[in-house]
C-alpha cells in the first residue's frame, strides 16, 4: 500500500552504499522515517529532494518494517540556507528541536512555523536571533506550554518591567518578586548557571505576547529595541530549553558562529 506525505526533511543519515535514511516531519503523520534507495547516487532522481531542509511530497511504501520512498517531488529546497554558516547552524538547531518534540503527532501549526523560519533564514532579511527566539516561543506555545504574559501573577499589574518564571511561564513584577531571588541577566551570562527568572522589560514582554498570539504570516512584524531584543532572545531560549529539559549540540554550535 502506498502512503503520500507532504513534509519537511529534518534529518538525514547515510546508510549502505548509496541509500539515505530520512526523517520527515509531515503534515499527515508527524515524524516518519523512510529509506531513499540509491538516493546518494548521482543518477538518482531522488537525490535533490531528499536532502535536509527539503520540503516535498513523498510517496512511500512499506516493506520489511520500513518505509521506502518510491517517488519524491521537491516543493521547496531552502537551498540558500547553506549560503551562510550561521544560517545553516540555526536551521540545524530548529530541526533538532523538531526531531525531539514532534514524536508522531501531526501538527500543521508547528510545520508551518518551521517552514516560515527556514524561509526567513534562506531569505536573509530578518536577523537570525529574531527568527530563533520567535521559533522557540511560538513552538513552546504550539506544544502546549505557552507562557502567560498578560499580568503579574501576584498583583495583576499589567504595565512595566517584569520577570518571566521559566518553570510555569508566569510573570512577576519587581515589587512582588521574592527578596533575594536571582534573575537571569543575559549581559552577565556565564553560560552555566541556571535561573528560574528571566528579566523581561516592558518592550520584551510585549514582543513575547505578540509572538505567541500573532497570525503566523505576520509573526516577525514587530519592532523592538536592541536592548529589549537581548532580553527577549534570552527569555525565549531559557524558556524552551527549560521545558524540553535538555540541551542541543546544534545550539552550542550556533552559539559559536552566531553573528554578535
Ligand atoms: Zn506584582
Amino acid at each position: 500500500m502506498l502512503t503520500t506525505v507532504t513534509g519537511l526533511i529534518i534529518r538525514t543519515a547515510d546508510i549502505k552504499e548509496s541509500d539515505r535514511l530520512v526523517t520527515i516531519f509531515s503534515e499527515e503523520t508527524g515524524v516518519i522515517t523512510a529509506i531513499a534507495k540509491g538516493a546518494r547516487s548521482i543518477k538518482s532522481r531522488q537525490m535533490s529532494a531528499t536532502l535536509q531542509f527539503c520540503y516535498g511530497r513523498y510517496v512511500l511504501y512499506q516493506k520489511n518494517d520500513y518505509y521506502w520512498i518510491k517517488e519524491a517531488e521537491l516543493l521547496e529546497s531552502f537551498f540558500d540556507i547553506r549560503k551562510r554558516l550561521e544560517g545553516l547552524a540555526l536551521a540545524s538547531y530548529l530541526c533538532e528541536i523538531l526531531s525531539d518534540v514532534t514524536v508522531s503527532e501531526a501538527d500543521k501549526a508547528l510545520l508551518r512555523l518551521s517552514l516560515n523560519s527556514l524561509y526567513a533564514i534562506a531569505k536573509g532579511e530578518i536577523p537570525l536571533r529574531k527568527i530563533k527566539a520567535v521559533f522557540e516561543l511560538r513552538a513552546a506555545a504550539i506544544l502546549g506550554f505557552s507562557p502567560d504574559v498578560l499580568a503579574c501573577r501576584e498583583c495583576e499589574k499589567k504595565d512595566g518591567d517584569f520577570y518571566l518564571d521559566v518553570m510555569d511561564g508566569s510573570l512577576i513584577c519587581a515589587d512582588c518578586r521574592a527578596e533575594g531571588e536571582m534573575a537571569f541577566d543575559p549581559r552577565e551570562d556565564d553560560g552555566h548557571e541556571r535561573h528560574l527568572l528571566c528579566i523581561l522589560p516592558e518592550g520584551a514582554k510585549i514582543a513575547v505576547g505578540y509572538t505567541i498570539y500573532s497570525p503566523l504570516e505576520r509573526i516577525y512584524a514587530f519592532r523592538i529595541t536592541d536592548e529589549d531584543m537581548h532580553f527577549f532572545c534570552a527569555a525565549a531560549e531559557h524558556y524552551l530549553l527549560n521545558h524540553l529539559e535538555r540541551s542541543f549540540k546544534t545550539l552550542d554550535f550556533y552559539k559559536e558562529v552566531e553573528p554578535k
